[in-house]
């Protein structure tokens, strides 16, 4: 007799008292929990097939749905968790890995919520956002070492490419393949309207989205799938993907089942077949390597281009980032260990890696020490949540951040971390087109504009309070964070006081 070992971890509260057999539920799930029963007349629900994504309780029109915990438990245990339980039986059947999809849920430790800002009180005042000038415009790229003047006396000006931002936050990279045509068309259109960049990830850039190249970063990652010469020039800059937050040091995996019409064309690879991009790249062994991949995409770009470098916050990554910045590269992007993914697998993205917080700094203090901090523009990312996180990232030494989480939330997801299985109820992370026209990309976008712009106005307030009108001169002014319950190793490695000191 085969035993089922799984009770779902949730269940469907239908109040019948409401309920008006509507079936939306059923229509609008794609993991078919909801059936219409016509014998008793009535919804039932196959809970083991529920991920949580909330679809069903949006669109019920009666407010007759909610989804519960279940109070279903093992013995208590501290050491075996009733998740780790169920992650070996889950093993014992399929012999697999655990794949995992968005950022981890283990309790890392979040130094953001243990970093407090500075304001001004009596000396240094304040400055109101809403009656005088607050510049949140940054560039990214290499900035001249010193100034210099002609016989003339006017400086001469000879700046590497730069990418310009009207805020310092970016979209940062997901593939056309793991979310959705429309997804890309919500990111594409918002970073057109904000003045900012998203990023084609690892996909390709469908031709549809060749318009938006002013405000795209295009990605060659080990895969190289979609890099040709259009596609190299169409963007605003190229990163080179060394790694990604959620899975240092391994490639990537986008199952066939996804790689369908547009997809495998802008990939350029057959339909049906694994996209798997490898772990290292295969001319990439040296800081001497990866200089060449650099110069190799300034020469077909004409030096037109800045390059980022994006690499996945590990131990020796101030080291790493050392040699980035003198390989000719204009922009390094980090990505720490609470960043999100499409998919990975679960022990890789719950065990590998360090925070985000202490690689930035330790980034940004050894380039300092090096004298290069000039060479290159740090972006950083990997779970940055709010307006609060972006201030303190720009003090401990980032120019600006990455968002993806956060963005997606914003386009309606629900963080139910099951983009992996292709049938994400919200049109974000699917290509199947029932499920890809629920996200308007209209609606998608003007939701995106709008969180990037609540953020903007928060980021000013939070400068003006500070006394600081300009994101040059917040990036790097760690004297304006204070930390609070944390070691004076921790402190040291962000470079911050106590609060009270
Ligand atoms: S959507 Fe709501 S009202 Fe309609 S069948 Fe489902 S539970 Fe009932
Ligand atoms: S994108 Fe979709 S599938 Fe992925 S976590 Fe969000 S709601 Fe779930």
């Amino acid at each position: 007799m085969a035993l089922d070992y799984f009770y779902p971890p949730y269940e469907v509260v239908r109040n019948f008292d409401r309920c008006i057999n509507c079936r939306l539920c059923e229509k609008q799930c794609a993991n078919e929990v909801h059936r219409y029963d016509e014998k008793s007349g009535k919804m039932t629900a196959d809970e083991s097939k529920c991920v949580n994504c909330h679809r069903c309780v949006a669109v019920c029109p009666a407010r007759a749905l909610k989804i519960t915990k279940t109070d279903h438990a093992f013995r208590d245990n501290a050491n075996w968790s009733g998740q780790v339980i169920t992650e070996i039986y889950r093993q014992a059947e399929s012999g697999g890995v655990l794949l995992s999809s968005m950022g981890t849920p283990k309790p890392l430790p979040v130094y953001w919520d243990k970093i407090l800002i500075n304001a001004s009180q009596v000396t240094n005042p304040s400055i109101d956002p809403l009656r005088e000038p607050m510049e949140t415009r940054t560039y990214l790229g290499k900035k001249p070492g010193r100034i210099e003047r002609g016989a003339d006396g006017k400086l001469i000006t000879n700046l590497s490419p730069q990418l310009e931002l009207a805020v310092p936050v970016l979209f940062s990279a997901m593939s056309y393949g793991s979310i959705s045509y429309n997804a890309h068309a919500s990111l594409a259109r918002a970073a057109q309207e904000l003045g900012i960049c998203y990023n084609t990830g690892e996909g390709g850039l469908h031709e549809d989205f060749y318009p938006y190249g002013a405000n795209t970063i295009v990605q060659v990652a080990s895969g190289r799938f979609g890099v040709h010469e259009k596609y190299l020039t169409a963007g605003a800059a190229i990163e080179i993907k060394m790694g990604q937050g959620a899975k240092p040091g391994i490639g990537g995996h986008l199952p066939g089942t996804k790689i369908v019409g547009d997809v495998s064309r802008t990939r350029m690879i057959p339909e049906g077949s694994d996209a798997i991009s490898p772990a290292p790249h295969h001319d990439i062994y040296s800081i001497e390597d990866l200089r060449q991949l650099v110069y190799s995409l300034k020469e077909a770009t004409n030096y037109t281009k800045p390059i980022i470098v994006k690499v996945a916050a590990v131990h020796n990554i101030a080291a790493i980032a050392s040699g980035i910045a003198r390989s000719g590269a204009d922009i390094i992007a980090i990505d720490g260990c609470r960043g999100g993914t499409g998919a990975a697998p679960t022990r890789i993205r719950d065990n590998v890696g360090i925070p985000i917080e202490l690689a930035l700094a330790s980034v940004d203090q050894r380039l300092r020490d090096e004298g290069i901090r000039g060479n290159v523009s740090i972006i950083c990312g990997g779970s940055i949540r709010s307006s609060a996180d972006v201030v303190k990232a720009i003090a401990l030494g980032a120019d600006a951040v990455y968002i993806a989480t956060a963005a997606l939330l914003a386009l309606g997801c629900h963080l139910c971390r099951s983009c992996h299985a292709g049938k994400c109820n919200w049109g974000i992370a699917t290509q199947r087109p029932d499920l890809v026209e629920r996200l308007d990309p209209d609606v998608g976008a003007e939701r995106l504009v709008n969180l990037v712009r609540a953020w903007d106005h928060e980021i000013r307030e939070m400068m003006g309070g500070m006394g600081i009108n300009s994101i040059e001169a917040l990036r790097g002014n760690r004297l304006m964070l204070r930390g609070v319950g944390l070691t004076q190793k921790e402190l040291d490695i962000l470079g911050i006081l106590h609060a009270g000191e």
